[in-house]
């Protein structure tokens, strides 16, 4: 298809085209074979970039996609089995096969800007148009970036404890499930500790409850800082957390549970004056646990080592391996234990 101002056009076409050039959407006409046969100005806008001659060139070509040379020997055909369709050839795709509504328009697309790699999100819909004895198609892009950015925000609050920027009970919950449901392999393993503060009831009411919550704030930054990337830490209850160490093993997650509470006892000793502790249940999740079990069944044995931190004494964690101290002294134990 030749360009549009390879036309001389009526008045009436020049008055549309104008329209077309200055729409406030980005706007594609693309021929039968999904080669671009004109782009609108702001197409260019959204990829920064002055207005050129894209007219034959494939999407991805024109716009700098990330996956051209990389993935995809043509825009659009993917190098690597199994790799992830592509959502822009695939909207053309669909609106070409007349589906004016596409049921997940949102679509993420990464290209090259300037000297690095650039994200954005664009609603993609259009309708096709019988031109010149042809038929195009035409496709409206929206950039929904901001949108979708502040989508992202949001679900990440939803998941969030606002107090202690753990992970809330409900996606905790959701993560253990997928602990019981995922294969594994190996002697690697996820770990589960469940840990309580000890006599927080007794802090509270000689401290104060805002330093009771502090303590629960700085607990979860300073374990936030010693957990791996795929490890994760969720607010059970009130002053109970629970700890998912993935691909490792007791050994490890009682090392690193020991380093958080040096560091947070350390920290409230020094500027408080206080002694501030916890206890730990660690478990396994071994491979009889992949019979998709209920969290709770897991959580439950975590509870039970739990208890038994506890009732020896507080400031320590119980584990197969038998308890590690947390802190030498064993000044925890309640009179009523
Ligand atoms: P134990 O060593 O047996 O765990 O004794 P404990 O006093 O900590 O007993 P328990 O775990 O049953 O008590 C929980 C206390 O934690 C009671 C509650 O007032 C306090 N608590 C729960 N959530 C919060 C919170 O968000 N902030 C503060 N400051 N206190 C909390
Ligand atoms: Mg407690
Ligand atoms: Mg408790």
């Amino acid at each position: 298809m030749k360009q549009m101002h390879d036309f001389i056009l009526k008045e009436s076409e020049s008055f549309f085209y104008s329209v077309f050039l200055n729409s406030m959407v980005g706007q594609v006409i693309v021929d039968e074979n999904l080669n671009i046969a004109l782009a609108n100005n702001r197409m260019f806008e959204y990829f920064d970039v002055e207005p050129y001659n894209t007219n034959g060139l494939p999407f991805g070509r024109a716009f700098f996609c990330k996956e051209l040379g990389r993935n995809c020997y043509e825009c659009g055909k993917s190098i690597i089995e199994n790799f992830k369709d592509c959502g822009i050839i695939n909207a053309m795709r669909d609106i070409q096969d007349g589906k004016t509504i596409i049921s997940d328009s949102v679509i993420q697309y990464s290209f090259h800007y300037r000297n690095h790699l650039k994200i954005k999100w664009f609603q993609i819909n259009g309708c096709n148009i019988a031109y010149n004895n042809k038929t195009c198609t035409e496709l409206i892009f929206s950039d929904v970036t901001e949108l979708k950015l502040r989508e992202n925000q949001l679900r990440e609050w939803l998941s969030l404890d606002l107090a202690t920027g753990a992970m809330n009970k409900h996606s905790l919950l959701n993560a253990i499930q997928k602990l019981t449901e995922s294969e594994r392999s190996g002697s690697r393993h996820s770990i589960i500790s469940m840990v309580d503060f000890d006599n927080f009831k007794l802090l509270n009411d000689h401290h104060g409850h805002l330093l009771g919550d502090k303590v629960l704030e700085k607990f979860s930054d300073i374990a936030r800082k010693y957990i791996r990337k795929d490890d994760m830490l969720g607010r059970f209850g009130g002053e109970e957390f629970v700890f998912i160490f993935n691909d490792t093993d007791e050994q490890q997650s009682l090392k690193i549970l020991k380093r958080i509470h040096k560091e947070l006892e350390a920290y409230f000793n020094k500027k408080f004056r206080i002694k501030v502790t916890f206890s730990a249940g660690v478990i396994t999740v071994d491979d009889k646990d992949f019979i998709p079990l209920p969290c709770t069944v897991l959580l439950g044995k975590a509870d039970r080592m739990l208890y038994q931190a506890k009732a020896r004494g507080r400031g320590r964690a119980m584990s197969s391996k038998g308890e590690t101290l947390f802190a030498s002294s064993d000044i925890y134990s309640k009179e009523h234990d």
